[in-house]
């Protein structure tokens, strides 16, 4: 499925130091660079401008995505901003709907009193698409799979029609990662990451990407990243060089996993719905076999028992799986995204989107998926002990 050949050119286009051989790329942790004469210096001048370490990530995970730029930042949030910085006040974005909870705060709580408004629309819909473009629509917005619900949609077919109409479309490849998915190669202009996800992998680091696949529109997002300043750092740029040495083991065996708890959960009585696009019931699961080369490490499920307690009794009682935001990590993590990530969307949006109150997002690390299946057998078995002592309490309550 990985074939090898993708693999070992990844490893291979991570440089061996030409000066001492180090076969691990330096940490350059300095903030200037000495000049031989005003202006005349050795291709780097001041670290947030350029740093060695951090171009050769940029090289990286320019390569890894087909792209011909790449720029790393200070958060995923931070490469999000440098492409909204493309548009002008005026400007209209079409956006995925199911959208990562911080990209909307972006959009809504900033870039709105700059003039730059955003329609929230199905992009599984492409006629939704078609409907909602004006003639300031200037970005088309998508995550896909999305957060928390794992909807997908037809990059190709979105490309083309952005396209049509000279729009830009970018593509959030956090959750699949360029292991999974090159949205480049399908005919995006733009892809970012949270690098803090999958491709940092061991939760212990911050990070965002942008890579373009046109030079001039990287060179902007590079104009950007100079001029506004939330650059990654040296070490950070490091740790993400060596995620990236792991990224096509680390994504095989996280989809494995994921692969097996889905249909452990989907067989499960207490379990209404399980969200995983590796699932035949998933409505897109055709798509995704098509677009991805596998369907990743996140699950999202919702309780029969629609209420925000269940989903909480639930979380707070996995072992394994640690209550906390993010994914992508080698430790399981479970969250709630009504209370948690998603929070800061109002709850008509909010259920609008899929995102009920029962609804439990996991982030299946790489433990054996026996003992993750055996964690959450115990905490499902935990929520409906203590939905039956609350049905018998009713019941006595009303005799
Ligand atoms: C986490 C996340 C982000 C934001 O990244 P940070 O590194 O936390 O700033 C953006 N998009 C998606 C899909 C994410 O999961």
């Amino acid at each position: 499925m990985f074939n090898m050949h993708a693999t070992t050119q990844l490893l291979h286009s991570i440089p061996v130091d030409p000066q001492t051989g180090a076969i691990a790329v330096p940490i350059y942790q300095t903030s200037t660079f000495v000049q031989d004469a005003p202006g005349i210096n050795r291709g780097f001048d001041y670290s947030r401008s350029n740093n060695p370490t951090r171009q050769e990530l940029e090289k990286i995970v320019a390569k890894l995505e087909g792209g011909t730029t790449g720029a790393a930042f200070a958060s995923g949030l931070a490469a999000i901003d440098a492409v909204i910085k493309l548009l002008e006040s005026g400007d209209e974005i079409i956006a995925v709907d199911d959208i990562y909870g911080g990209a909307f705060r972006l959009f809504e709580k900033v870039y709105k009193k700059f003039g730059i408004t955003v329609n929230y629309v199905d992009t599984t819909d492409l006629g939704a698409i078609n409907r909602a473009i004006t003639s300031k629509t200037k970005l088309i917005w998508l995550e896909s799979p999305t957060n928390p619900t794992l909807k997908i949609s037809d990059i190709r077919a979105v490309a083309e029609i952005a396209h049509r109409y000279g729009i830009l479309l970018c593509v959030d490849n956090t959750f699949a990662s360029p292991i999974l998915q090159q949205p480049l190669k399908l005919g995006a202009d733009i892809v970012v990451h949270s690098a803090t996800k999958y491709i940092g992998g061991h939760s212990d680091v911050i990070a965002g990407l942008v890579v373009t696949r046109e030079e001039a529109i990287g060179t902007q997002i590079k104009f950007y990243q100079n001029a506004c300043g939330a650059v990654l750092g040296p070490f950070d740029s490091f740790l993400l060089i060596r995620g990236l040495e792991t990224l096509p083991l680390r994504i095989a065996q996280h989809s494995r996993n994921a692969a097996t708890i889905a249909q452990y959960l989907e067989s499960h009585p207490l379990v209404d719905k399980v969200f995983y696009p590796g699932l035949t019931s998933h409505p897109q699961h055709g798509l995704a076999r098509q677009q991805q080369k596998d369907f990743g490490g996140v699950i999202s499920f919702s309780l029969r028992t629609d209420t925000e307690a269940a989903a909480i009794s639930l979380v707070t009682n996995t072992t394994l799986f640690h209550l906390a935001e993010s994914l992508g990590g080698v430790k399981s993590l479970v969250s709630h995204p009504a209370s948690m990530t998603h929070k800061s969307i109002d709850a008509a949006t909010r259920k609008a989107a899929g995102v009920k109150d029962s609804l439990i997002r996991l982030s299946v690390g790489l433990e054996d998926p026996t003992d993750l299946i055996n964690d959450l057998e115990t905490a499902l078995a935990i929520v409906q002990a203590t939905q039956s002592e609350n049905g018998i309490a009713q019941q006595l309550h009303h005799c």
